[in-house]
């Protein structure tokens, strides 16, 4: 007998299993579930192998047997797929973290509070063999690698440490994994007990899983049948089994089957909610690539974009040839022509869901628009596509909702681009959107003062992302997409009022408030001007590049050094209060600071609207300043 060499876990793995080991956790058939879908790894991979390297093929079937004893308190699940080296070993489980088991371990934190951690989540997250400790004391490995003769067997009991020692006499090719049952855990001896178990999570996995010779699972590809034949539970089972999922629905699937130019069926599923949307970095690929049944590559990154990436699936094409190896795969001319046919099919189906589902559509783009919407500016064949399945709010849909305080706040966002142009008046040729820090400031900005007027519904944009996908996508449906700060918007002439053109009398001293303005703001705009785009507000700030707003300036000028920002030309509204009685004020020379002064804290305001930060210390003493002179001309009699 050779010695058995010690190993450590890696930190946060001892960290999993101690919650694993020590949860009350009550589902915990789960850990079946996660060491099947291991063995069926493995024969997957060695199915491959096979296929492609013959010196490997044998007559050896390829399967996964359930060995329970009851006396003994040991269950084994064993498969005769590829197995582990001692390397293998040591890598794989336990000390090289998977980067999964820091973030499982996040995930069952932010549970916090009473609500109980769903462990059954494990699978997802890379780690699931350690999901043995939550029904054993001890667990024991004994494999052989298909590359190797010798057998080795990994032992542990959960605390700190494994052992690997070799195995003398022969082992068979694969793995078996030998669960030492704890006391409580007797139940996973029980043949009833196992098999339903089977039958509950295990069902869709593509190789015989037996017990004393009785085959458990159907291994029923319901891809390949015709949507008719497949019932609603054996969709919802597929994308449990996908996604280890126990409990969860998908949001929607999509059953596709095609004869030419390829021949393909597929599966799509669509899960519930956004895992990025939690924090939990980037979703990874989930489709399933099969040639005639056969797994190929599994978490395929090649058959849609991604763009697409939190679907879950499977896609199966016969024009695949089941032997073709990882490498070449990615060369062959067939998965840019399956990408392109699913991309596509699954864009159309969302516009159609939108229409025939608005409820599970408006889900959809909650929880998944913002992915959906990187697409535009990837995937120029697709933008438009992609650009009409975006929903925005809008001033139009404000007013809608002025029945509820908050306004818009909290509202799912409901526009389309489509319900946008349906609505626009003849003779506009632009699609408006205003850009802001948030929908609040958005709705009182004065830059909206002549589109309210007119009756011109203006796109609310509080995502910075937005604006950057609407700048690829540049026009819909031949009208250009523009942001009401610039300069070269051109309002519809059939919504000019009649009386517009008779323009109102500006006050005499105008210009010299104007020049006023421009000494005191010099370095800090392009120009100051008249405008006529104000109705009630004082001022706005015009953004002279017109292709996109100075908000999103702004936020590029902070992601990148060499990003020049533009001066923007200050507007001045002849009509307001403050503006007249300036420009009666400037009368006197003696004003002329305290106008300047206004001009500087105008600006300053608008930069606030904009969500941009002005100089705070002038700006904070110059208003100090200016309510000390107001207090000071107040008074203290009671008349
Ligand atoms: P995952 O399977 O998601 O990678 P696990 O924690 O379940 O994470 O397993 C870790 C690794 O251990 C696997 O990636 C695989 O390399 C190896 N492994 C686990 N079970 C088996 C098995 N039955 N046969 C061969 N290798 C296995």
């Amino acid at each position: 007998m050779s010695d058995k060499q010690e190993f450590t876990f890696q930190t946060e793995i001892k960290q999993l299993l101690n919650i694993l080991s020590h949860s009350l956790y009550q589902n915990r058939e789960i850990a079946i579930r996660e060491l099947i879908s291991n063995a069926s790894d493995s024969l997957n991979k060695l199915r491959h192998i096979q296929l492609s390297e013959s010196q490997y093929r044998d007559d050896v079937p390829l399967q996964i047997t359930l060995e329970p004893d009851k006396e003994a308190k040991v269950l084994v699940i064993r498969d005769t797929g590829i197995g582990l080296t001692h390397d293998e070993l040591v890598q794989n489980l336990g000390t090289i973290a998977h980067s999964g088991s820091k973030e499982f371990l996040r995930s069952i934190e932010s549970t916090g509070g009473d609500a109980k951690p769903d462990l059954s989540l494990i699978g997802q997250f890379g780690v699931g063999f350690y999901s043995a400790f939550m029904l054993a004391e001890k667990v024991e490995v004994v494999t052989r690698s298909y590359r190797e003769e010798k057998g080795w067997r990994w032992e542990s009991d959960g605390t700190g440490r494994f052992t690997i020692s070799e195995v003398e006499g022969e082992v068979p090719r694969g793995a078996q994994i030998r669960l030492h049952l704890k006391d409580d855990m007797e139940e996973f001896t029980e043949p009833t007990r196992l098999k339903f178990i089977i039958r509950k999570y295990s069902t869709f996995v593509p190789h015989a899983i037996k017990l004393a010779d009785e085959v458990l699972n159907e291994q029923k590809p319901i891809w390949v049948e015709p949507k008719s034949q497949v019932t609603e539970d054996q969709y919802a089972g597929f994308y449990q089994w996908l996604t280890h999922h126990s409990e969860e629905k998908p949001l929607w699937h999509l059953h596709l089957s095609s004869d030419s130019p390829i021949q393909f069926h597929s599966i799509l599923y669509c899960p519930p909610s956004n895992f990025e949307l939690m924090g939990f970095g980037q979703i990874q690929h989930g489709v399933n690539l099969c040639a005639k049944r056969v797994l190929v590559q599994d978490d395929s990154q090649d058959l849609l974009p991604d763009y697409l990436r939190f679907l879950y699936g499977v896609v199966d094409s016969a024009d695949l040839p089941l032997n073709v190896s990882r490498e070449t795969l990615q060369d062959h001319k067939l998965l840019p022509k399956l990408k392109k046919v699913l991309t596509k099919k699954v864009l159309d189906f969302l516009a159609d869901l939108s229409q025939e589902q608005p409820e599970t559509f408006k889900t959809f783009a909650e929880q998944f628009g913002s992915i959906l919407r990187t697409g535009i500016g990837s995937d120029y064949e697709n933008r438009e596509r992609i650009a009409k399945l975006m929903r925005f709010h809008s001033t139009f849909s404000a007013s809608e909702s002025t029945v509820l305080a908050d306004g818009l706040k909290g509202k799912a966002p409901s526009v389309s681009l489509d319900d946008y142009l349906k609505r626009a008046p003849e003779g506009q040729s632009q699609i408006y959107y205003l850009s802001g820090p948030n929908l609040d400031a958005m709705e009182k900005h004065p830059h909206l003062e002549i589109f309210r007027k007119r009756n011109l519904e203006v796109l609310f944009l509080d995502d910075a992302i937005d604006e950057y996908a609407l700048i690829q996508l540049r026009s819909y449906e031949g009208k250009d997409v523009m942001s009401i700060d610039g300069a070269d918007v051109k309002l519809p002439e059939s919504t000019t009022p009649a009386d517009e053109a008779e323009s109102r009398e500006t006050h005499k001293n105008l210009t010299r408030v104007i020049e006023l303005f421009r000494g005191a703001l010099d370095d800090k705009v392009a120009e100051v001007k008249e405008s006529s785009r104000l109705t009630d507000s004082p001022c706005c700030l015009i953004n002279p590049r017109s292709h996109m707003s100075s908000r999103l300036q702004q936020v590029l000028g902070q992601t990148m050094r060499e990003f020049e920002q533009t001066k923007r030309v200050m507007e001045i509204n002849p009509h307001a209060g403050l503006i007249t009685r300036l420009c009666e004020l400037s009368a006197n020379s003696d004003n002329d600071n305290f106008i300047r002064d206004c001009g500087r804290q105008l600006y300053a305001n608008a930069q606030i609207l904009d969500g941009l930060i002005p100089d705070v210390e002038d700006t904070t003493s110059r208003s100090l300043r200016f309510m000390e002179e107001l207090a000071r001309s107040k008074s203290a009699i009671v008349v």
